[in-house]
């Protein structure tokens, strides 16, 4: 046996190095009414410690899960750190979900307590509180207009308490957070996040190719705080002292982010292909743009495959993309694509929409129905499973097959894997198109309709057909000012794909259907399109 120490994996460990060493580093938030609140990590902890203080009065224990219902902000932040450095689980909920998924969600975890935004109190915390019997009910920015016995604004929740909590000694594989997948194939499962589990997901996620994150990078998370942590970069910032820019309630609102990465000075960003597409959307030209985004050095896209077209804009305005993969149950970081030394320039488009290579605490494999391994040539197609350091190992409270009896979690996604250990997102096994017996990916016909001039966003869904079993059907958006061709559109595709990959028909609508994460909803379109 070595001879070296061992110190719990905490995040009451990151909590305390971030206190000591970059007390001074900065925060910036923004308010619900759009003004921007900012202070510093010594001062966020103390506001933490206060919290603690005030929840374990109020009879919070060690092991109780606490709802939040709030945005990316640095209230958020603060109640991630008090509750789980305190010992409970920090249950964050997605406040896009349906009202009646909320409350099964929180009976599921049997939250004690809730921390919620003053808008999402008047929407729906409110209305939650008599059908739920939290003990308390805290609210933030409330201006001190809550009501009822059990809720309270949170300022006054905390004032008084001391700057200093007896933070107790934690077990490194205690939980600590707990986040429910968005349940768009199915129903919502919970993710239960450990102490362990959270510190290396940070290390991986801080890395020079994950989304390399230092002192001398200014992170913006337009990853929601209620989904995944927000990748967990609230805790990989804190790690290594780099400042952070929380976009509040207004991650959707590409006036709002440009505005924030031109005056705050960003220089890397994470979100979902969507909220870039919203972002493009607010320059007004190409010279505008480049000004704007003078300090994005990187954007990371995740959560969803990235269209060739999205990619190509953003780069050409300045910032370098990176996609990478990533999935509720594996906290989420999976693989990133980032550009090797040699590679530099040469790499052709199609290479740099792959989702990546693995990232080391992760490990990822292909099989086939029979569970074989498949070889990594860029050819063979299969189920991608993965196991590591912080992927699920179950479901909260649930039981789920997803698991082979080697430990191996299968993702739900289907891969190729190139000869560099790209990983080739193909498609979500339940989006896959089967045509005449052979299948046919949803994610390739998207990205060729996206690449065009017309098209603001596309999905492709399968459609029953009593001769090929499915056929492709392809929904599309316009950009501003555009009305799309199908004759055309549908022409577009021509000598990209084989023939019969082409979609039979294409419909225009104004909007599509995104997920409480901002996803496009293929669910909801489905059952849009089941009678048409
Ligand atoms: P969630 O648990 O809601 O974060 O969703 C995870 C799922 O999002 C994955 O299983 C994939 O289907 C999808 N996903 C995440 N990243 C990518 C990507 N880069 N390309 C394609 N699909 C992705």
């Amino acid at each position: 046996m070595g001879n070296m120490m061992t110190m719990p994996l905490t995040i009451t460990s990151i909590m305390r190095h971030a206190q000591q060493v970059f007390g001074h580093v900065d925060l910036v938030s923004v308010n619900l009414d759009l003004s921007r609140h900012r202070y510093n990590y010594s001062v966020c902890f103390q506001r933490a410690a206060q919290l603690a203080g005030a929840l374990s009065q109020a009879g919070m224990k060690q092991g109780d899960c606490v709802a939040t219902l709030a945005w990316n902000d640095h209230y958020h932040l603060e109640a991630y750190y008090a509750i789980s450095c305190s010992g409970a689980i920090c249950h964050t909920i997605n406040p896009r979900l349906h009202p009646e998924q909320i409350k099964c969600i929180i009976r599921s975890a049997n939250d004690r307590f809730l921390l919620i935004s003053a808008d999402l109190y008047a929407t729906l915390g409110r209305e939650l509180g008599k059908s739920i019997p939290f003990e308390k009910i805290i609210v933030y920015q409330s201006d001190n207009t809550v009501d009822g016995d059990n809720s309270v604004d949170y300022d006054s929740f905390i004032q008084g308490q001391d700057i200093h909590f007896p933070w107790p000694n934690l077990d490194e594989n205690q939980a600590s957070g707990l986040c429910y997948t968005s349940g768009t194939t199915g129903n919502p499962k919970g993710a239960l996040y450990s102490h362990r589990s959270t510190v290396l997901h940070s290390y991986g996620m801080a890395l020079p190719d994950s989304l390399n994150m230092s002192l001398s990078t200014k992170v913006m998370p337009v990853v929601p705080m209620f989904h995944v942590n927000a990748w967990g970069i609230p805790y990989s910032a804190p790690m290594v002292g780099s400042p952070l820019v929380l976009p509040g309630r207004y991650m959707g609102d590409g006036k709002v982010l440009a505005a924030l990465i031109e005056e705050e000075e960003v220089t890397s960003a994470a979100g979902v292909p969507t909220a870039w597409v919203n972002l493009l959307d607010q320059m007004k030209n190409q010279e505008d743009g480049i000004k704007k985004l003078r300090s994005l050095k990187m954007v990371a896209i995740g959560g969803a495959s990235a269209p060739a077209t999205l990619v190509e804009k953003i780069e050409a305005l300045g910032p370098r993309v990176r996609t990478a993969w990533g999935m509720t149950e594996t906290s989420p970081l999976g693989c990133v694509n980032a550009l090797a030394h040699s590679d530099t320039n040469q790499v052709s488009i199609n290479d740099r929409l792959k989702a990546g290579r693995p990232v080391y605490g992760i490990e990822f494999r292909i099989v086939n129905d029979r569970e074989e391994e498949l070889p990594w040539n860029g050819e063979a197609s299969g189920h991608l499973e993965v196991r590591g350091n912080w992927v699920c190992r179950q479901y909260y409270h649930q039981e789920a097959d997803n698991w082979d009896h080697h430990g191996w979690f299968n993702t739900g996604d289907i891969a190729k894997i190139d000869t560099e250990s790209r990983i080739i997102i193909t498609d979500r096994s339940k989006d896959l198109i089967k045509s005449g017996g052979e299948w046919i990916s949803s994610i390739d016909l998207e990205n060729i309709a996206a690449s065009h001039p017309d098209v603001r966003e596309a999905a492709v869904i399968a459609m029953p057909d009593p001769k090929w079993d499915e056929r492709p059907l392809l929904v599309v958006t316009p950009n501003t000012d555009k009305d799309i061709n199908p004759a055309e559109l549908l022409e577009f595709y021509q000598g990209k794909v084989a023939n019969w990959w082409i979609p039979d028909r294409v419909v225009q609508i104004t909007d599509l259907p995104h997920t409480a994460t901002g996803k496009v909803d293929k669910k909801v379109l489905r059952a849009q399109f089941e009678e048409t």
